[in-house]
């Protein structure tokens, strides 16, 4: 039993790592030991590193972790685009080794040998697409174009130049640190990928998210599909029913056929369990960058409209309150005069209440507007070289 409950207890480490580490900075978890593991796995382990590396090996010790942070963190680098081709190739590997043996079986067809190669196939494929792309590089020739595609909203876009690139920045371009250039329509730069999504790649970044989440349903589905077929095969509910005279019910047999499993496919249920995971959380970014398409933001512009909102919160209640204080002091002159009752003054309205402030994004052109601008970017279409030149 004590090897199964390693595996129970790896399997729950493994599930709070990865979402402390990928959604502990979300409000819902705000204050909870999530938040904390987050800001450990994404600050405080780092920091207490660089702390350990300068005490142990002084100042060349910390210079060296410099440049490695710099590069790794800064610059483009490859990093995580091996890292993300050895963990899909070591999860085939190991389903290949695991699992092709008994497939053909009860529950699945000798086709899925090459379904699921191709469909890993796919996905490194759709992995290669965004990475290799143009985003959307806004340059002195197509700047113009840019300019006049993208309007200024003058909310959170307004006319500005460029400090690195020398050039007009067209509403909704950002400069990447990292790629050192302009990209329109910019969206977030993604260290997997090692390329910046933007305007232009924003499809294939989709496509790539909803692939993968496929990808990992099909992959636990079919593993889910191979154990039971070995139950089947196996006749292992008439074992533990007719020899071992255990009661033909769910709750009795559950937790026997659980054991079985766990001691025989370990390897497939660790792998089960883990695309189960991924494809959870693929399920949760797959729906947040849905909704930016649907509404026609990035999400470099949710961070801009926060900001915005936040600002004009603000000043909306420094108005009510200098308004509140006008008020008041009138009343205090016109009370004297003429005493207002108590329940009229409780139903009044307070001029501290705030004012709404709503975001007002002109990009938004309706939800079938918005997909299309997604699956056929503005710079790919004919009116876009047509459109008439802007200049900054
Ligand atoms: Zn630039
Ligand atoms: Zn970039």
């Amino acid at each position: 039993m004590e090897v199964e409950w390693l595996l129970v207890i790896h399997g729950l480490v493994t599930l709070l790592v990865l979402i402390s580490f990928l959604c502990g900075q979300w409000p819902i978890f705000e204050g909870t030991f999530i938040q904390k593991i987050h800001f450990f796995l994404t600050f405080g382990a780092c920091d207490y590193f660089r702390r350990f590396v300068g005490a142990m090996f002084g100042q060349k010790g910390s210079n060296a972790l410099f440049c490695v942070e710099y590069y790794c963190c800064d610059r483009p680098n490859p990093t995580l685009q091996v890292i993300y081709l050895g963990i899909i190739g070591a999860i085939y590997y190991f389903i290949v080794q695991s699992s092709f043996k008994y497939i053909p079986g009860h529950y699945l067809g000798e086709v899925h040998r090459y379904i699921s190669l191709l469909a890993v196939g796919g996905g490194i494929l759709l992995f290669l697409l965004t990475s290799f792309s143009d985003p959307g590089t806004v340059n002195a020739v197509n700047v113009s174009h840019y300019l006049s595609a993208y309007p200024y909203d003058n909310i959170i876009f307004s006319e500005k130049e460029c400090p690195t690139c020398k050039i007009p920045k067209p509403a909704r371009s950002k400069h990447c640190s990292i790629c050192d250039r302009c990209v329109a329509r910019f969206d977030h730069h993604c260290g997997w990928m090692n390329n910046c999504i933007g305007e232009k790649n924003s499809r294939y970044f989709m496509a790539f998210l909803f692939w993968h989440f496929l990808l990992c349903v099909y992959g636990a589905v079919a593993i889910a599909l191979v154990l039971a077929g070995r139950l089947k095969e196996l006749r292992v509910i008439d074992i533990l029913t007719v020899y071992y005279g255990i009661e033909k019910s769910f709750s009795s047999l559950a937790p026997h056929v659980v054991v079985w499993l766990l001691d025989s496919y370990n390897t497939q249920i660790l792998i089960m369990v883990f695309l189960a995971i991924i494809s959870m959380l693929l399920a949760g970014f797959l729906a947040y960058h849905t909704k930016l398409c649907v509404t026609n933001t990035t999400t470099n512009e949710t961070f801009k409209w926060k900001e915005y909102l936040s600002w004009k919160r603000k000043v909306n209640e420094a108005k009510a309150s200098a308004a509140a204080l006008k008020a008041s002091l009138g009343e205090l002159n016109h009370e004297k005069k003429h005493p207002v009752s108590k329940w009229k003054a409780f139903f009044q309205r307070s001029p501290l209440e705030e004012v709404e402030v709503v975001k007002n994004n002109i990009y938004d052109r309706g939800v079938l507007q918005n997909v299309f601008e997604i699956v056929v970017p503005l710079s790919s279409r004919r009116s876009f070289l047509q459109r008439k030149p802007k200049s900054g």
